[in-house]
């Protein structure tokens, strides 16, 4: 059953005054495409100034959501509300968003300053204030020196930096985001990710960031949704998504699945279900005979592989009561100290947690 957190679930109540309306509320929102559902009844509200992402694999319907946020699409069903106006039916442009998109689409003939003025230009903004306005977005974005530069001459990072100037200079309420680092190396995504956060707490507009990497969701959002088949499974802090995944789906999509079922679980844990530990919570032994301390769980088992990733190193390990376990370790000792041998594995109880079966 799709979980939704506290707050959002309860409508009741909400939006008394206007200073409480959601930037975003989303109701009963449908899109399908002949027999496709991409959005399948979807219920959500956005307050004011938050960094919201919606996280799911490739086509759980991420995209057509902030399509239809954007009025790039029509809604099948369901309504969508921007600080409390129905505009489910109006044109993009009379949307107070703008939308930055992972190909840039800059103007290759035009400077930096003229791809960032275009917009203003375009809804006949005197020369002046355009001027004005877009220097202010490109000092926001940290480019106020590149203001005559072509796009060609620019970085992967600075183009992507113009595209949100380029959304920034209309001063919209809400930006929308979809996936707009996934053309980045990974260095440049890491440093953008921060940047991007900057940005957002400085000029407080509500953004909603669409991204398939689980990482990057929980680096730099307030609160996530987590999408699955044009569903919302979950939503919540990155902390909460993490740490308390509402379903098997979450908890393997945010995060490496580390589930124990049947009768490993009935075994170790003591009674039936599905279970998520999460593999860093996991202490790993070559000592089977140390004692299980109060209010921990442990397991036995042969290690079948050791992954060695640098700073930490992976270990799988095969359950004598059955079903496998991930288990990570900061790489503080000789990485291959397990390898094939027998170990014992424990953790707090309160880190084994039971997820509902999916279907
Ligand atoms: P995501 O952004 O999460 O990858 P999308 O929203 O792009 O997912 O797509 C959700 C589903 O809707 C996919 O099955 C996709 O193929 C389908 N879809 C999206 N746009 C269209 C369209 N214009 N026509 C037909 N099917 C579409
Ligand atoms: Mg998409």
């Amino acid at each position: 059953m799709p979980h939704q957190a506290p707050s959002t679930a309860p409508r009741a109540g909400a939006a008394r005054n206007p200073g409480d309306r959601p930037a975003i509320r989303l109701t009963g929102l449908q899109k399908h495409f002949a027999e496709v559902r991409a959005v399948d009844g979807v219920d959500l509200d956005i307050p004011p100034g938050e960094f919201f992402s919606m996280l799911g694999p490739s086509g759980s319907g991420k995209t057509t959501v902030l399509r239809l946020i954007a009025g790039f699409e029509l809604p099948t069903a369901g309504s969508i509300q921007l600080a409390g106006r129905d505009v489910s039916t109006l044109a993009p442009f009379d949307r107070d968003v703008n939308t930055v998109f992972q190909d840039y689409a800059l103007f290759p003939h035009m400077s930096v300053q003229q791809n960032v003025e275009y917009g203003l230009r375009v809804k006949g903004v005197g020369k002046a204030e355009r001027r004005q306005r877009a220097e202010d977005a490109l000092r926001t974005v940290r480019l106020e020196e590149y203001g005559r530069r072509k796009p060609s001459q620019l970085s992967g990072g600075q183009r992507q930096r113009v595209a949100l100037a380029r959304a920034l200079v209309n001063r919209p309420k809400v930006l929308l985001l979809d996936e707009p680092l996934g053309a980045l190396d990974l260095k440049l995504r890491q440093a953008m990710q921060v940047e991007l956060k900057q940005i957002q707490r400085e000029v407080g507009i509500t953004f909603v960031f669409v991204t398939h990497d689980q990482d990057e969701a929980l680096t730099m959002s307030d609160r996530i949704a987590v999408f699955n088949a044009g569903r919302i499974e979950q939503v919540g802090t990155p902390l909460e998504v993490y740490e308390k995944p509402a379903t098997a789906f979450v908890a393997g999509f945010v995060g490496t699945s580390n589930l124990l079922s049947g009768r490993g679980a009935e075994a170790v844990i003591g009674r039936p279900g599905v279970f998520s530990i999460r593999p860093e919570k996991i202490t790993i032994d070559g000592n089977l005979a140390s004692p299980a301390g109060p209010g921990e769980t442990s397991a036995t088992g042969i290690v079948t592989d050791v992954v060695y990733a640098g700073s930490t190193v992976r270990y799988a390990v095969a359950l004598d009561a059955g079903g496998q376990l991930s288990v990570v370790r900061q790489n503080i000792s000789a990485p291959t100290e397990f390898a094939d041998g027998r170990v014992r594995l424990s953790w707090r109880r309160e880190h084994s947690f039971r997820v509902p079966e999916a279907g």
